[in-house]
């Protein structure tokens, strides 16, 4: 029996909508299930947008890995802009070698920066390749341009070399040693200037044969950032005064021109104590000589690319300590965070611990293998006398203290 024609397009219609519903109901779930999964749905779709994966891609550079054991999953993960960073020559490979063991086992693995390492001539392919064998991060090989590492035209070489024999007779080490002193002027004042430095905004320099005892759980880079930090040390010591004699007094005659460059919460008063060690501030014209110990920094390059910074490298540059005598970046950097800028923003990492030899930093906690609580030095006994980080706390403070109390 056959249906009135109207009943039979009604039939066909309910049909059609009822496939069309059962369509629409498997492309997307029902309103009426749990309250909040259209929201879900639309948090699922926000972390699959195509657009977002794009912005956490890595630099260009970064996917063009040279070594082979990069890890591609860790792009993605929040690092800053940071860098791990050593300047070094091929012959330290080994050295090399031990410090990276340290620091990818203690905290780098956590987080892979990528490492950073400087040269004043190329890297061998052998350096490349077992450098890159230590760290899942990407590793870069830079050359320093001639024009950031050569002894400046101004500097008077016979005048230097005169100078040199002075220094020997003084125990000054590495007097004559050229490319000790370039090494200076280029940590105090072309490091940053670096080309492949230049999209980085804070480093952590790594010298070879230097070692970490101590697991660190958190993002040192992240935690400069968020604190507002500019430089972080670990350990601190006395200079000999016959490598800076005149440091301080180049330094007063730029502050006198320059008063307004002086910070309002500045460590003068470390600078300049005089009370630990009357001799050396007598033999170093002013300076107590006590300085963040720069073969461990972590850093905010913003400071050293700051007109202030500049002008005073500059200053310092010109007056020619660099290779008259033997200025060290140790008391240059401490110097120019000490008078220009915040002394809140210097960090000490007592929970980091450090051994470039002979001085320690080893701090009392489980989390630490390898040194001896409290212990400065597996030096000869004298060496002891030269920690001065209670002058730090004296005039600066001690973080870690205040926040006990
Ligand atoms: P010390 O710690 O003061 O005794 O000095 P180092 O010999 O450890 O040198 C300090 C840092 O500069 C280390 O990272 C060295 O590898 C590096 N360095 C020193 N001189 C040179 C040099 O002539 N060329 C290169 N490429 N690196 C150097
Ligand atoms: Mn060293």
């Amino acid at each position: 029996m056959a249906f009135p024609k109207p009943i039979r397009l009604l039939a066909a219609a309910c049909m059609a909508l009822f496939l069309f519903l059962l369509l629409q109901m498997m492309r997307n779930p029902s309103p009426f299930t749990a309250p909040g999964s259209k929201a879900k749905d639309e948090f699922a779709s926000f972390v699959r947008d195509p657009n977002l994966d794009e912005t956490l891609e890595p630099p260009e550079p970064l996917r063009r890995v040279s070594g082979h054991n990069y890890d591609a999953d860790n792009v993605h993960s929040d690092r800053i802009n940071a860098t791990l960073l050593s300047l070094v020559r091929n012959k330290e490979l080994k050295e090399l070698v031990q410090s990276m063991q340290d620091l990818e086992r203690t905290w780098n693995h956590k987080f892979n920066y990528p490492w950073t390492f400087i040269n004043d001539e190329p890297f061998t392919e052998e350096f490349k390749k077992v450098t890159q064998l230590q760290t899942k991060a990407w590793c870069r090989y830079e050359v320093i341009p001639k024009e950031h590492w050569e002894i400046p035209s101004w500097i008077n070489k016979d005048l230097m070399h005169e100078s040199a024999n002075y220094l020997e007779d003084q125990d000054v080490q590495y007097a004559h040693m050229e490319s000790y002193h370039q090494m200076c002027r280029w940590n105090s004042g072309f490091f940053y200037k670096h080309p492949a430095l230049a999209d980085y905004q804070y480093y952590w320099r790594v010298e070879p044969n230097v070692h970490f005892f101590c697991d660190v759980d958190y993002d040192v880079f992240r935690y400069m950032q968020d604190h507002n930090k500019t430089y972080g040390f670990t350990v601190t010591l006395y200079d000999s005064p016959p490598s800076i004699t005149t440091l301080w007094p180049e330094t007063m005659k730029f502050v006198a021109a320059n008063k307004h460059l002086l910070a309002h919460n500045n460590a003068m008063g470390f600078l300049t104590d005089r009370e630990r060690r009357p001799e050396h501030n007598f033999q170093a014209n002013g300076y107590s000589t006590c300085h963040f110990w720069s073969n461990f920094e972590i850093g905010d390059m913003n400071f050293w690319r700051s007109p202030a910074y500049e002008a005073y490298f500059e200053h310092l540059d010109r007056a020619g300590g660099f290779f008259y005598e033997r200025w060290g970046d140790a008391p240059v950097h401490t110097i120019a965070l000490g008078l220009f800028e915040d002394s809140s923003k210097i960090h000490w990492f007592k929970d980091i611990g450090y051994q470039h030899i002979p001085f320690f930093n080893c701090p009392n906690s489980p989390k630490c293998k390898g040194c001896i609580t409290g212990r400065l030095t597996d030096g000869e006994a004298w060496l002891n006398r030269e920690d001065c980080r209670p002058n730090w706390f004296k005039y600066v403070g001690n973080e870690w203290e205040s926040k006990l109390s």
